[in-house]
């Protein structure tokens, strides 16, 4: 080994020697697990001490939009980091007042004021608090197929199974089944008898609730962690109907499916529905420093026009986070990103993927948008049992695992969920990292055809 191996060895072991000692890791077992030390990024990729490049597929948690360490988003950082570091939440700042007015530029309808926050959790729980407030009404109701965060409201408010952990039962919650025709609730036959009858079941679940008690129904504009769900044609206007007729605020979270990821700056501009509230994180500036927020139709803006908001954050709209929005924005918008995502998904991303599918017997439905899809891997394709049970652990996962690590090994950063893999690469990423992604994928797939049932 030469000096500099040897030297990048030493690095490794002294990150990974701190890390075990002293970090305490989200949602894991902490002696269970032993994370990749990162050296560096770039583009669509990162690399550790020992060489490997990986082709990130997973955008870090679907956020890195503009991909890694963007120029034009570094420099405006260290730009605004040497003029103005910090400055408190109250007051009126140039680059605060340009990341709001640029958003709000981009948003469906008038909603046109902006509430800051750290990222998406924190979003989610102010709309909530926001619509409660408006309406005067405690329950919010949202899918079971959801996850909108891991602070308190937000993880009850969410579906999946990491709300066990943290279900208090007391956040006011409501869940309901959206639609989801590959494994239906609703026995239905098709996508348009899915829409209807989840639209059904949705209007029972609020006249049984009681319109009167519910504050808000919050969706994700395209189910993200549940499995990149795209929802029928109609189901969202379905639901901003419902919410009308009862008097109900429809809160559309697109904390991962905003700023680009599924071909439009908002999801919700594929049906072109608007919501009252929309929530937003991740891809408004990459994710290169924390930033989340709420965006408000003039209504709910109203209700605080004299009245005080009962709700703030220290580092609500920190400038270094709305300087990395600003010119994150502005980046997406020069570069034509936004487009990008699209055409990726339609041209190569989508044929790329249902290719695969007819290659592999494991995949049993490809689904997306934009540079946003899932393959759900299945042990059957007929009977559609899942590669691995809903929630799986040890055992029970390792088909999944043994697929991630191939991934892995072929240079390909995977995002596993259950028994899909998510396919979210950045939303500028070339044409030919598209085409070995694909190809690492082929491979990656023989290793889930071979634990198939
Ligand atoms: N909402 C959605 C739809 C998300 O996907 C996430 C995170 O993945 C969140 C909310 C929570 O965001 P954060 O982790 O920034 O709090």
């Amino acid at each position: 080994m030469n000096a500099e191996a040897d030297a990048l060895s030493a690095a490794r072991d002294a990150v990974k020697d701190a890390d075990r000692k002293h970090v305490f890791h989200s949602w894991s077992a902490q002696e269970l697990i032993d994370p990749l030390a990162v050296a560096g990024a770039e583009g669509s990729y990162f690399w550790d001490y020992d060489g490997n490049r990986y082709l990130d597929f997973s955008s870090a948690l679907v956020y890195t939009n503009i991909g890694y360490q963007h120029p034009k988003v570094t420099a405006a950082i260290q730009e605004q980091a040497a003029r103005l570091c910090t400055v408190a939440p109250g007051f009126a700042v140039d680059v605060r007042s340009e990341a709001a007015r640029l958003i709000a530029e981009r948003t469906p309808g008038e909603l046109d004021r902006i509430f800051f926050t750290n990222g998406g959790a924190e979003a989610v729980e102010n709309a909530v608090r926001m619509a409660r407030l408006h309406t005067g009404r405690p329950k919010v109701m949202s899918a079971y197929r959801s996850y909108h965060g891991a602070t308190s409201t937000a993880i009850n408010l969410t579906g999946d199974a990491r709300r066990f952990g943290n279900d208090t039962a007391t956040a006011g919650v409501v869940h309901f089944w959206g639609p989801f025709a590959y494994r239906s609730p609703f026995y239905a036959a098709d996508e348009a008898e899915e829409c209807e009858r989840a639209l059904r079941h949705l209007e029972d679940t609020i006249v049984f609730e009681g319109p009167q008690s519910i504050a808000a129904i919050v969706l994700e504009t395209v189910g993200g962690a549940p499995g990149v769900l795209v929802h029928p044609d109609g189901y969202l206007a379905g639901v901003r109907a419902l919410c009308d007729r009862y008097g109900i605020l429809l809160v559309l979270d697109e904390v991962m499916v905003g700023f680009g990821r599924t071909g439009t700056w908002f999801a919700a501009d594929h049906w072109g529905v608007v919501p009252d509230l929309l929530c937003f994180a991740k891809g408004v500036n990459s994710g290169y420093v924390p930033l989340g927020g709420v965006a408000l139709s003039p209504a709910v803006a109203a209700t605080f026009a004299t009245r005080p908001y009962p709700g703030g954050l220290t580092y609500s709209g920190h400038v270094l986070a709305c300087a990395a929005a600003v010119a994150t924005i502005n980046v997406m918008a020069e570069e034509g990103i936004v487009e990008q995502s699209a055409r990726t998904g339609a041209e190569l991303l989508g044929p790329g993927l249902r290719a695969l599918a007819e290659r592999h017997p494991s995949v049993g439905e490809v689904r997306g948008l934009g540079t946003f899809w899932a393959l759900e891997l299945v042990r059957n394709r007929a009977t559609r049992e899942p590669l691995v049970p809903y929630n799986a652990a040890g055992a029970d996962n390792a088909p999944m695992a043994a697929f991630g690590a191939a991934c892995k090994k072929g240079g390909l950063w995977p995002l596993i969920a259950g028994n899909r893999i998510h396919v979210a690469p950045a939303c500028n990423i070339s044409a030919e990292d598209v085409a070995k992604g694909l190809e690492i994928l082929d491979e990656a797939l023989s290793v889930a055809d071979a634990h198939m049932a």
